[in-house]
């Protein structure tokens, strides 16, 4: 089984601010615009980081095309402001039962650790790094918002590189795939994929609005119970 876990809301929570701040930092180098204050108000759960950063620059009048021309150099600047920015240690951000679940899948024969996060990579790895928990995620898997605006594209993007690894060049089946995340876009990204999907109620969403995963669980301490129960 191959396990595609979500990061803010998921792995961890209220993590965020160091990672808001370094793509407003990095649209200010790039296009040389202030954020407009209405910036606050886009939406940001479940999405990725360069969805959210599109709509800002709208915002502030800058046009698509304009972010499609120099969206490399969105990602690269992004990324180098959050190196400066992010702090050495976010393990008070982990949530609830991250750190035992994921020793316990880590060790588990027949699952692999991978990622779907609408953080662009660096990001998402320099931030699970300061919270101790980026041990389980080889470098070079997973699905990243530095891959695609559309959190659609990413499961199967994850187990594409997933396949080069653990399933001999061909893409990891999406039947024996679980994303595990906190929004209705985690789950409306692995029914794109036909992959299986476990919600988790530790972001801004509640339980019942989460009703359409295979599992919903209030934390992740029953994860491992979940997704033996999918297997
Ligand atoms: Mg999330």
């Amino acid at each position: 089984m191959l396990l595609l876990f979500d990061i803010d809301g998921t792995l961890l929570v209220k993590g965020a601010d160091a990672h808001a701040a370094a793509v407003v930092a990095a649209l200010c180098e790039v296009w040389e615009v202030e954020p407009p204050p209405r910036a606050h108000g886009v939406e940001a759960a479940g999405r990725t980081d360069q969805a959210i950063a599109r709509d800002i620059l709208e915002l502030a009048g800058v046009p698509a095309e304009e972010f499609e021309r120099r969206r490399d150099d969105f990602i690269f600047a992004t990324a180098s402001h959050y190196e400066r920015l992010v702090p050495d240690d976010l393990s008070d951000r982990l949530a609830p039962h991250a750190t035992e679940v994921l020793a316990q899948v880590t060790e588990h024969p027949s699952y692999h650790c991978s990622l779907v996060t609408g953080n662009i990579q660096q990001v998402a790895r320099l931030k699970l790094g300061a919270a101790g928990i980026l041990y389980p995620f080889a470098e070079g898997q997973g699905g990243f918002g530095s891959d695609s605006d559309d959190r659609n594209d990413l499961p199967p993007i994850a187990r594409m590189r997933a396949g080069q690894l653990w399933n001999g060049g061909d893409a990891w089946p999406a039947e024996r795939t679980v994303v595990i995340g906190d929004t209705p876009r985690d789950i409306a990204c692995a029914r794109a994929d036909g992959a299986l999907v476990v919600a988790v109620a530790t972001g801004p969403f509640a339980a019942d609005q989460l009703a359409e995963a295979d599992v919903v669980l209030e934390d992740l301490r029953e994860l491992d119970a979940a997704l033996a129960s999918l297997s």
